[in-house]
């Protein structure tokens, strides 16, 4: 390619020719179609696809290509996010401020915009050893990571903060699967859903990817491991929830699992988890001592009827001041003893070594298998105000409550593993619990004991109420 010349993006002047950038694609837009057969062109069908490009730490730009379908089809299915790609011979033009078009791209460094007309221009993959050169700039912050907004203050100041953009630095919690909707025009649209914590409250944020490249990138993403910096989300009103919500809209760019120490601390925010509590693996738990909100059962049961009738899956912590009115201890069903891999905590099945979970290096054979032995119990709470039935005391916690390894339980005959429920009978406790709404899949709320205190110690002044009635209850 004779006379172009190889521009960075922080020296390219609106109106240079020949010119020819070089970067890698941070963010990608579905391609789109439009019947331009009554516009002055009459090209009959065509293409339009739109990403954003970087060549440096501080330097971005957005590209779009136009054409036949064809042609932007080609572009938009053999480049991705991560392509390092040339873009030779496009026309630079100078951003407007005005240009309504600006409102639905990334917020770029560069004062232009590069277009890509068919038979004018291309893009290619740019197959040379500086490739590598532009690859780490995928994980890299755009702005710095100083403006960021934590969770707790986005969800308190939601009012405030309606129609505005936030930095947001998170961990993805769940990953829901790819689904469609039918737009009113009649067009199949695919979009993801997907959920994501900082630490800094025990809600979550619900989201949802519109853009394929994304909805495709999400599928390796692993609840607690991926870390996700949002560049300008947005805070607006939701005419579907019906309130305002943090989204991520045309505008925000996501770098996936960025390469910054605050990555780590946010996902050791949520490391405290028990992977079996539901399958699908995909639910975070909060860290126990970040839990300060006291509820009773009647609160937790309003707030999980209040919430399915919006239609919205939930998770909550709580402190719960309850009495145990039985822990199925004496169970002589086995399943309350259970292996589990010791890397990634899956139940690892009878008939099976290992956990075969294939993102697991004794269950995709990286590894020879170790697997522990786990308990799996189900306790019945109660205070003044009702019951909580088989709330799910299992693994580490269980070992910790009562005061045994699941090995020595195990070792243990009915009536001494009936001794070790006594130490709590009589007791009000603090229960922390992590509380899980019903979904399509799971119809039953499932409540998760994530500590359990005796106040026996703490209340020196005889406050603890003995309790009448001891319910035995089997679970
Ligand atoms: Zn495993």
């Amino acid at each position: 390619m004779s006379g172009v010349h190889r521009q960075e993006l922080n020296s390219l002047q609106p109106g240079a020719q020949n010119a020819l950038v070089i970067g890698i694609i941070m963010h990608s837009f579905n391609m789109k179609t439009f019947d331009s057969t009554r516009s002055r062109f009459n090209h009959g069908e065509r293409g339009v696809w739109t990403f954003t490009l970087r060549d440096s730490e501080e330097d971005t730009i957005n590209v779009t290509v136009w054409g036949s379908v064809q042609f932007v089809k080609k572009l938009s299915s053999n480049f991705h996010i991560g392509s390092v790609v040339e873009v030779i011979n496009p026309k630079v033009l100078e951003r407007r401020p005005e240009d309504r078009n600006e409102l639905f791209v990334p917020s770029v460094s560069s004062q232009c915009n590069l277009t890509v007309n068919e038979g004018k221009a291309l893009v290619q993959a740019h197959d040379a050893p500086t490739r590598s050169k532009y690859e780490p700039l995928l994980m890299l912050p755009i702005r710095s990571l100083a403006t960021t907004r934590c969770l707790k203050s986005i969800f308190e100041n939601l009012e405030t903060l309606r129609d505005q953009y936030v930095d947001v630095l998170v961990v993805v919690t769940f990953i829901g699967d790819i689904r469609n909707v039918i737009t009113r025009d009649g067009r199949s649209i695919r979009f993801r859903n997907f959920e994501a914590a900082d630490g800094s409250t025990d809600e979550v944020a619900s989201l949802v990817l519109w853009e394929n490249e994304w909805i495709n990138r999400a599928a390796y993403w692993g609840p607690r491991r991926t870390v996700l910096l949002f560049t300008d989300a947005r805070i607006a009103y939701d005419n579907f929830k019906k309130t305002i919500v943090l989204s991520i809209a045309r505008k925000t760019l996501i770098i996936e699992n960025p390469d910054v120490p605050e990555a780590t601390t946010v996902r050791d925010s949520v490391r405290y988890y028990d992977p079996d509590v539901m399958s699908g693996n995909t639910f975070a738990t909060p860290n126990p001592d970040s839990i300060s909100t006291v509820m009773t059962i009647q609160d937790i049961s309003n707030k999980l009827n209040k919430q399915s009738k919006e239609g919205k899956r939930i998770q909550f912590a709580a402190i719960l001041k309850a009495y145990i009115m039985d822990m199925n201890v004496d169970s002589l069903n086995p399943g309350i003893i259970s292996r589990r891999c010791a890397l990634c905590k899956r139940t690892v099945l009878d008939e099976n070594d290992s956990c075969m979970n294939l993102e697991c290096p004794s269950g995709n054979g990286s590894r020879v298998p170790m697997n522990v032995m786990s308990l799996n119990l189900k306790v019945n709470l109660k205070d003044d105000t009702g019951y909580l039935i088989g709330c799910k005391l299992s693994g580490d916690v269980a070992e910790r409550v009562l005061g045994c390894t699941a090995a020595e339980f195990q070792a243990m005959i009915i009536p001494q593993r009936e001794d070790l429920k006594w130490k709590y009978a009589l007791e009000k406790c603090e229960i922390r619990l992590h509380i899980l709404g019903p979904t399509s899949a799971f119809p039953n709320a499932v409540y998760n004991i994530l500590s359990i205190i005796s106040n026996e110690d703490e209340d020196e002044n005889g406050n603890t109420q003995p309790l009448d009635e001891f319910i035995d209850m089997n679970v």
